[in-house]
């Protein structure tokens, strides 16, 4: 995207964790000024953070991303999120900072970019509800009993989309879609009872919001992450993309159905979260950033996933906490809490 508007862009820093060779790759696509490796410690990042910019793409994977997201706000006039970790297990101190520094934010994963372009915020008296769309995963039609030997392989294969391994069990276990309804309640400030979830296997409709006339208001587009990266760093004008367009004549139907909340238990574990408050959401996302990582190591079964979060959520000691210290640590103690309960076989398995 940037590559492809070289005339609007100047990269001021580019970041990976230990990709070296695609960092210095990268860095010579873009004419980037600095490049941070972080594999040595985030000191580095975080202080050449400190450089004021239009608009900061936060990226970094899992929680990991909050420090350096946090560090960024202040200098950035905007920030394009396409991590949804840090917003779900901190969106009140993310959104507070934002509004401290009257920085925008640019929502890019697909579902949340798609309300964005809809979203009219001068009728939010008269939006109804916002309609989350899912894929629904790989494994949509599988049954419980099914679902027992998914293998590692298997859950990073997402049928419409190309993503990393994290975000591709979490598509798996639709607890994608659980932290994407907790995402839009911070990114929206919408109620639970104003957001739903519809599964449309075919990813063409990414996101709707209904309107209190019956209108539906819909972005739709080829299953591609250039779009919605197009669109955010293109704010408020509309850039040329490089990515996939959407050819109607190829599409033979579009199919919509109810998320099984039987086959899949983790959409109510997230509405559940969400009613309850920041601290369950904060949980709920170290929880399962665990549990996905026992799973791709092969320490747990696919439907030990869900449990676990379901079993830290029921176990592990609420706190209420709102300095980034102070989230930060509590992470820390419910990532503890959840590999030893991992570690002493206490998940219980059972098959529907
Ligand atoms: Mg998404």
């Amino acid at each position: 995207m940037i590559v492809a508007h070289p005339d609007r862009f100047a990269v001021n820093l580019i970041s990976a964790h230990k990709k070296a060779l695609e960092l210095s790759d990268l860095k010579l696509k873009t004419s980037a000024k600095h490049s941070v490796l972080t594999e040595g410690g985030t000191d580095e990042l975080l202080e050449k953070l400190q450089d004021h910019v239009d608009v900061t793409l936060a990226a970094i994977v899992g929680m990991a991303g909050l420090e350096p997201l946090m560090a960024a706000i202040p200098y950035s006039k905007s920030i394009a999120i396409a991590n949804k970790e840090p917003l779900v297990a901190a969106g009140d101190l993310v959104l507070a900072a934002c509004k401290k520094h009257g920085t925008k934010i640019l929502p890019i994963d697909s579902e949340h970019n798609a309300v964005f372009q809809v979203f009219e915020e001068s009728q939010r008296d008269q939006i109804e509800r916002i309609i989350l769309t899912a894929s629904g995963g790989p494994f949509r039609a599988l049954s419980r009993a099914e679902m027992t030997n998914i293998t590692p392989e298997q859950a990073v294969k997402h049928p419409n989309w190309s993503m990393g391994a994290k975000i591709s069990v979490d598509s798996a276990t639709m607890m994608n879609k659980a932290l994407e309804i907790i995402e839009a309640h911070y990114l929206f400030d919408m109620p639970a009872e104003k957001i739903d979830v519809l599964v449309h296997p075919q990813s063409v409709i990414h996101s709707m919001v209904e309107y209190s006339d019956g209108s539906v208001l819909a972005q739709l587009g080829a299953p591609d992450m250039k779009t919605p990266i197009t669109y955010a760093l293109g704010w408020p004008e509309r850039l040329s993309s490089p990515g996939e367009k959407l050819d109607f004549r190829k599409m033979s139907e579009l199919h919509f159905e109810e998320p099984d909340a039987e086959r899949f238990p983790a959409i109510r574990l997230g509405y559940d979260c969400l009613r309850e408050g920041q601290g369950a959401c904060l949980t709920f996302n170290a929880a399962n950033e665990v549990a996905v990582d026992a799973f791709l190591n092969r320490r747990i079964g696919f439907l030990e996933i869900v449990e676990t979060v379901e079993s830290v959520l029921n176990d592990v000691p609420r706190q209420e906490v709102s300095t980034l210290e102070g989230i930060i640590s509590y992470d820390e103690d419910v990532r503890r809490f959840t590999l030893e309960k991992i570690k002493s076989g206490k998940v219980s398995h059972k098959v529907a």
